[in-house]
């Protein structure tokens, strides 16, 4: 046998109540029942994403509800600015592309985090054409945290609305949603919020909502004039991914339990240990500042083959992580630390890591990581 372990930025491991929740026979969606069901979920979300602004709950995944953000709040020849930090940020303009908007991109290197003035003076340079800003909250390739709160100063004095990608950060990492004046954010389930993968999430401002209402871009299934009209009457315009929600809750309750600020601490600790740990084994952070609470990117030491790496730690030991993306590819692997993960999942996948790398003939004090996150989690 060989027993599993999952420490990667989505899906992330599921807790043992979410999976009996998903074992419950299925109900019938147009009954009072799943109302009072979709009623907690939604007011749970917006707990959770701290807003008032309306949820919405899609059957999709994370990138369903990025691509529902484009098209309900744009028109075909719109211009918005697109941040690229990473892969994820790239994805923005992709989706913004496939639909004919003109994307003002701002290439920021990959391990670094954009700087909220550059936003400032590409609005400016626009003359009040662009329509929407469209940001990463945590850059999941890179495990870089944007500067929401900054960005949000700057964007809510211009026409343009706030879209955050907070797929992998909400859960995870602080979100602020309105006192940022963050006027959509998206999201999905299988990352911080502990549940499997096909719920997508999105939350609109008034600001926001006004352009659903005059976007012209064509849509259907993600057509969120139909959502508010069914949201209203606590109702979806289509059948609701009915299993999923009935988990949403479990997992939400989880939270609510904690409570949202220790869960970021939670957060906050096993990205500490992480990273103290990885360093204590004499390898390099990807990100030395602005570092998310929610994944670590670890550069890969000169000598060792960073898939081999990950591919050994999953396939001979179980411990799956992630590796780099795109131009990242081989050179980080990242350990991710969203969700449902505790002190022991972070000293066991340090403890294979050394394993790993011992086996690969890096040279370090084997036990240094472990023995570093050991102490971190003494600390009170
Ligand atoms: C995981 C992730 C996505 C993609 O979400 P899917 O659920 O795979 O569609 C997008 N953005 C970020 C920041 C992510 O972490």
């Amino acid at each position: 046998m060989r027993k599993k372990y999952l420490l990667t930025p989505g899906p992330t491991p599921l807790p043992p109540e979410v999976c009996q929740a998903m074992s419950r026979p299925i109900i019938h969606h147009r009954t009072p029942q799943f109302q009072a069901i979709l009623k907690e979920a939604t007011e749970g979300l917006k707990y959770v994403l701290q807003t008032k602004n309306d949820v919405f709950i899609l059957a999709s995944s994370g990138t369903g509800a990025m691509e529902a953000s484009v098209v309900n709040l744009l028109s075909f020849g719109d211009s918005a600015i697109c941040v690229e930090a990473g892969k994820f940020g790239e994805r923005w303009t992709e989706i913004c592309r496939a639909y004919g908007i003109n994307c003002e991109v701002i290439k920021v290197e990959w391990g670094k985090a954009v700087d909220p003035q550059e936003i400032r003076s590409r609005i400016k340079d626009a003359q009040s054409k662009i329509k929407a800003v469209f940001v990463t909250h945590c850059e999941t390739s890179t495990g870089v945290v944007t500067d929401l709160e900054a960005i949000g100063k700057i964007v809510k004095d211009s026409e343009a609305v706030l879209v955050v990608d907070a797929i992998s950060g909400l859960g995870a990492i602080p979100l602020l949603t309105d006192q940022w004046s963050c006027d959509v954010v998206v999201s999905g389930s299988q990352k911080g919020l502990m549940l499997p993968p096909g719920l997508g999430f999105i939350s609109v401002s008034p600001k926001a909502l006004k352009l659903v209402e005059s976007a012209s871009l064509p849509r259907y299934y993600f057509d969120l004039r139909k959502a508010k009209k069914a949201l209203d009457k606590t109702d979806t315009p289509f059948t609701p991914a009915i299993t999923l929600i009935i988990a949403l809750n479990e997992a939400l309750a989880m939270i609510k339990e904690d409570g949202l600020e220790n869960v970021f601490l939670r957060h906050k600790k096993m990205a500490e240990a992480t990273r103290k740990a990885v360093l204590a084994l004499g390898l390099e952070l990807f990100v030395p500042d602005a570092a998310s609470n929610a994944v670590t990117a670890v550069k890969v030491p000169a000598g060792i083959d960073g898939e081999k790496l990950v591919k050994i730690m999953r396939d001979t030991y179980g411990v799956t992580i992630a590796g780099g993306q795109s131009e990242l590819k081989g050179k980080v692997f990242r350990i991710a630390h969203m969700g449902y993960i505790e002190e022991f999942d972070i000293i066991l996948c340090i403890s294979c890591l050394e394993k790993v790398l011992n086996q690969l003939g890096f040279k370090f004090s084997l036990g240094a990581g472990i023995r570093v996150a050991e102490e971190e989690f003494l600390k009170k």
